[in-house]
């Protein structure tokens, strides 16, 4: 198979986070818990300040689980943070704790008490950040992709991509979001999204506000209409925001012009953002609501998109990961997940992406992923991947395609430039 992309774009990554793994500390390969203590953390890349930060370990196949004891064997004074692959928890020892003002028995450290440790790790140095910026280019552009819509920026990030693409160095296209994990939080992502507004340029465009309003089904979190595993009244995981306060962030993203991106990973979670999103419109407010993940969705929360400026922002290749599992933990609801067909037949614009660094970026996984699910009762996706793997607007870093053959990226064009 032969697919020439226009535009190859990335719908929903953590750029930097993909950059700094790649030059990074990447546990991906860590087998234990215990085996952490075969492994060289010494690496100044691996330093943020005096701390080290690696990502990417996976417990699921471990005997036992991961103990702050461990790390403070190693590293009784200095502090360690390691991120896990689903970004959804963190691994630190007391030297960690002692830095970070908290407590916990085991060292781990989990959703928003994790994503708020995260922010608060140690800045890189400028030198340190152009690097990660450009190895994260590369990981992008190798894979075939020149258009990345990233939902973790900050003010160095922003300012630090400013001066590669005047330097002419930056080789994807981007778009930034900015991230809050409370009302104070929000304040501070709308005041950063409108500087960087103002700031935009050929490459780079501020698009609005990122939350996470629930987990994910990995860890049980992501908020469904019915219990996890058939269980009676067993849990059904959780949100992690008020819908007043949503309501408020909702509208005054809108009034600036700018977009709200939401992460929903249950049906539920999705149906109660829907739902408000549809309230909010009929009150005469106007703006564009991308949905993140969407990966369990009924039937109706799918009709009742249709009057809103929604896009779905879909990763096919979560399924070839999670397949094992889902079935067992889904029951009932196992219908409605990875619902790509059920969006396209309802006419509700989708976009693909990879979740980098959760997932590598690639577009051959997601062609793999769209292929293999309509084989497990996954009502198939009959619209045109090329199409929906490309950045939307066609006057956005033209004259940028890809050719990918046999699963194998054999050209990338980036505004005119062959960059492989
Ligand atoms: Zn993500």
């Amino acid at each position: 198979m032969l697919f020439r992309i226009p535009r190859l774009y990335d719908s929903h990554t953590h750029f930097l986070a993909t950059g700094e793994l790649a030059s990074g500390l990447n546990l991906q390969s860590l087998k234990s818990a215990e085996d952490i203590t075969n492994w060289d953390l010494s690496k100044e890349s691996f330093r943020r300040g005096d701390w080290i930060v690696g990502f990417g370990w996976h417990d699921s196949q471990w005997s036992s689980a991961p103990h702050k004891d461990l790390l403070d064997k190693l590293f009784p004074n200095k502090p360690v943070y390691l991120a896990k692959g689903d970004g959804h928890a963190s691994w630190v020892n007391s030297a960690a704790l002692k830095e970070l003002g908290l407590t916990s028995e085991t060292g781990i450290l989990t959703e928003t008490v994790h994503l708020q440790s995260w922010d608060r790790l140690p800045k890189f140095t400028p030198s340190q950040q152009k690097n990660n910026i450009l190895a994260g280019c590369k990981v992008y552009n190798n894979a075939g992709f020149t258009h990345v819509r990233d939902m973790t920026g900050s003010e160095s990030l922003w300012n630090s991509l400013t001066e590669l693409e005047g330097e002419n160095r930056l080789t994807v296209a981007l778009e930034e979001n900015f991230t809050c994990y409370d009302l104070q939080g929000f304040e501070d992502a709308m005041k950063l999204a409108l500087y960087a507004k103002k700031h935009e340029t050929a490459l780079l465009r501020s698009r609005g506000i990122k939350f996470f309003y629930d987990g994910s089904l990995g860890s049980e979190t992501a908020y469904l209409s019915k219990p996890y595993h058939g269980l009676p009244n067993g849990p059904r995981g959780k949100v992690l925001w008020n819908l007043s306060d949503v309501e408020v962030m909702i509208k005054r993203t809108w009034e600036a012009g700018l977009e709200i991106s939401v992460h929903v990973i249950g049906d539920e979670a999705a149906h109660d953002i829907v739902a408000l999103a549809r309230k909010i419109s009929a009150q005469g407010f106007v703006g564009r609501l991308n949905l993140e993940h969407v990966q369990v969705l009924r039937p109706e929360t799918i009709q009742m998109m249709k009057p809103l400026h929604v896009r779905c922002h879909m990763q096919p290749c979560h399924w070839l990961s999670d397949r094992v599992w889902l079935k067992e933990k889904l029951r009932d609801l196992y219908r409605y997940v990875f619902p790509w067909g059920a969006l396209q037949a309802a006419q509700i614009p989708i976009s693909f992406g990879c979740d980098s660094p959760v997932e590598p970026p690639s577009f051959v996984a997601n062609q793999k992923a769209l292929e293999e699910s309509a084989k497990d009762r996954i009502r198939a996706f009959t619209g045109s991947i090329e199409q929906t793997h490309a950045h939307p607007d066609a006057q956005y870093a033209p004259n940028s395609y890809s050719l990918i053959e046999e699963g194998v990226v054999k050209e990338v064009v980036f505004c005119g430039k062959s960059l492989l």
